[in-house]
């Protein structure tokens, strides 16, 4: 939930709240874009410390200025283990930086399955840093819910990614267990599948929760870590899913340059599960 305090001539407050007493805000210089779609309120500011930031229903999507911690860890950890993946499926990401880091691949077709093309327009006019990818011809955008496509495509792909917002609205469907046996069906052999998962600081109970019938649908379910600072809790955690492959196998190539957190050394001690997750999830 987002309220906008604005100060005349001073920038505006724009606080989300994490929990009932504590939360995140930036300073806004200006109120950039905001529309009311049948989904959800999309609102883009330009923000003094972030650079621009979307929020989707008041709740940080992405800033420019530390989206990159995001969508790296989203991304990179499943295309570096898989040893050629070609096809990739998005599901949600309607704000590019997840297709722009699979384009530092020689894949053959990213599928972006967004449920609000107001999202895919908003980036395209006001976050040029992440949507740029939305021009690659090698990506096809799909309009529709992704638990839909899933059970209406039979399709195949090498890499999953799961890049929806949390489990509220028409998000929550992304988040359960048909969803993701469904999911399973939809991978060709080899295939891995990433998802964002939550917070492991606020939503633990969400992630025992998932992290049970993972396990029970996955060979391999491995939890991952990584750094978010305008999320809640400062740190994100992510889903890796395989039958086939082990996140920790030795990864036979070299990370994408320009890349600026995830690398190998990374790779690994993001699977480190922490110390006050492990009796609950381990
Ligand atoms: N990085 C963000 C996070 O971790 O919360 C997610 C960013 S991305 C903007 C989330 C996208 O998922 C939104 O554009 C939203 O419209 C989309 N979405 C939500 N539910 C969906 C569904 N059922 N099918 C497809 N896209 C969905």
């Amino acid at each position: 939930m987002s309220k906008s305090f604005s100060r005349r001539g001073k920038p505006a407050e724009i606080r989300e709240y994490h929990t009932a007493s504590s939360g995140i805000f930036f300073l806004a210089r200006r109120l950039v874009h905001s529309e009311q779609t049948p989904f959800q309120r999309i609102e883009v500011y330009e923000s003094d410390s972030f650079g621009r930031v979307l929020l989707l229903d008041g709740l940080v999507q992405t800033t420019e200025r530390d989206e990159f911690f995001y969508h790296e860890m989203l991304v990179h950890p499943a295309m570096m283990a898989h040893p050629n993946p070609r096809e990739i499926l998005i599901i949600g990401g309607g704000d590019g930086g997840a297709l722009r880091e699979v384009f530092r691949y020689p894949v053959r077709k990213a599928t972006l399955v967004e449920i609000d093309a107001a999202v895919v327009a908003a980036a395209r006019d006001f976050l040029p840093s992440l949507a740029a990818s939305f021009r690659d011809p090698r990506v096809e955008i799909q309009i529709a819910d992704g638990s839909r496509f899933i059970q209406e495509s039979c399709r195949r792909y090498d890499i999953i990614l799961v890049d929806s917002s949390d489990p509220v609205g028409p998000s929550a469907v992304l988040h359960q267990r048909g969803f993701y046996a469904r999911l399973k069906e939809r991978l060709k052999s080899g295939g891995i599948i990433a998802s964002q998962a939550g917070s492991p600081l606020f939503h633990q109970r969400h992630l025992m929760k998932k992290s049970a019938f993972l396990k029970k649908l996955f060979k391999h379910a491995a939890y991952y870590f990584g750094p978010t600072p305008t999320y809640p809790g400062g740190q994100w955690c992510y889903s890796f899913l395989s039958d086939s492959v082990n996140p920790l196998e030795r990864i036979g190539k070299k990370a994408p340059p320009g890349l600026k957190y995830y690398n190998r050394d990374i790779h690994t001690a993001a699977f480190a599960m922490p110390g006050f997750l492990r009796e609950g999830i381990d």
